[in-house]
């Protein structure tokens, strides 16, 4: 089949490998209807060392079961289905508490930009979708892999509800759907900070009350004139870069939190005084996205919420390479890969 593989930082070839088949009693062969790039993906795009390399690359897919091992149940061979960027047993304790993300038997995706995808703990990890493959909700279903649940998880996470006022900080895909979850949560006052004014517009429409492109002290200051000179309660931080963390701290009000869902690119940042005089709460993570799937999802099916609207642009498997050229040039907010 053919997979996309990276050698080094800019560095994306799809290449031939060999078909995936089923390993474990407990996977599922998956071939891939729609995957996609994911901002976090830039991360090894930018920064990999030829050395670590070559990784396939991939973790948001819908597609359709074509084998599956013998201790599957509840998926069949035919069945349209979206797997959360982790796969997880469904069964462990941690995924009992919602947080499938540390199952005990879990593991990321890694292979999703490919014709094919192998899937480990099937039966906890697939989601059937009762749509067919020519279905217009294909990308908005996509998104349920990843950037819907994560920024919703964003939202969830920092407590957002009918009386909390919200920053978003970064507009990408994750960022102008947390901004999304935030109103579909009920949140008054979502203000939206980036600069890229095709992407805030997106946001606006998603629901974001107020849009704020100046970045650092002008940012924090511009927010701040905002709500009363305060922050506002929740700050949902969907970048991962260490501007974006003390901008965060910077707009977060008094007893407020900060909830980071933008993997963190930096080890050390502000955790002193500013933070613990005024009773900050730093939470947020990898999102748990398999929890998810079954709130969004009656939400995606009749129309409520269309995060699909975060792709712009849509490539062959082949032009993959292209994709991440593209939204590393901020050319485009997101690219869907269909195989
Ligand atoms: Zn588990």
């Amino acid at each position: 089949m053919r997979a996309t593989v990276m050698y080094g930082a800019g560095d994306v070839r799809v290449e031939t490998v060999p078909d995936p088949k089923i390993e474990q009693p407990t996977d599922a062969i998956v071939r891939t209807l729609r995957a996609c790039v994911c901002g976090s993906d830039l991360h090894p795009y930018h920064t990999m060392d030829p050395a670590d390399g070559p990784s396939p690359m991939g973790h948001e897919f819908i597609g359709v079961v074509e084998d599956l091992g013998s201790d599957v149940d509840g998926v069949r061979a035919g069945d349209l289905v979206v797997a959360p960027f982790a796969y997880s047993d469904g069964t462990c304790e941690f995924c009992r508490e919602g947080l499938h993300t540390s199952c005990v038997n879990g593991g990321f995706f890694s292979t999703a930009q490919a014709e094919v995808v192998r899937v480990p703990q099937a039966q906890g990890t697939l989601v059937t979708l009762p749509v067919g493959e020519d279905s217009e909700l294909l990308p908005s279903l996509l998104t349920l892999s990843d950037v819907m649940c994560t920024g919703h998880h964003a939202a969830v996470s920092a407590g957002v509800g009918p009386s909390t006022t919200v920053t978003v900080v970064g507009d990408g895909a994750v960022g102008l759907l947390a901004a999304l979850a935030s109103r579909r949560l009920g949140a008054e006052q979502i203000i939206l900070m980036g600069r890229h004014t095709d992407r805030t517009d997106l946001g606006r429409e998603f629901g974001a009350t107020d849009v704020v492109a100046e970045r650092g002290d002008e940012g924090i200051e511009r927010v701040r004139e905002l709500t009363g000179g305060q922050g506002t309660h929740a700050v949902l931080e969907c970048v991962g870069h260490l501007p974006a963390y003390e901008q965060a701290m910077g707009v977060v009000r008094a007893g407020g939190v900060v909830s980071r869902v933008g993997v963190p690119q930096y080890t050390d940042g502000p955790i002193g005084f500013g933070m613990f005089g005024r009773n900050v709460t730093l939470t947020g993570g990898a999102a748990p996205v398999r929890a998810y799937i079954e709130e969004l999802l009656p939400d995606v099916l009749d129309g409520t919420i269309q995060p699909g609207r975060v792709f712009d642009h849509t490539v062959g498997l082949e032009d993959t390479p292209g994709a991440y050229r593209a939204m590393d040039a901020r050319e485009a907010l997101k690219v869907m890969v269909r195989p």
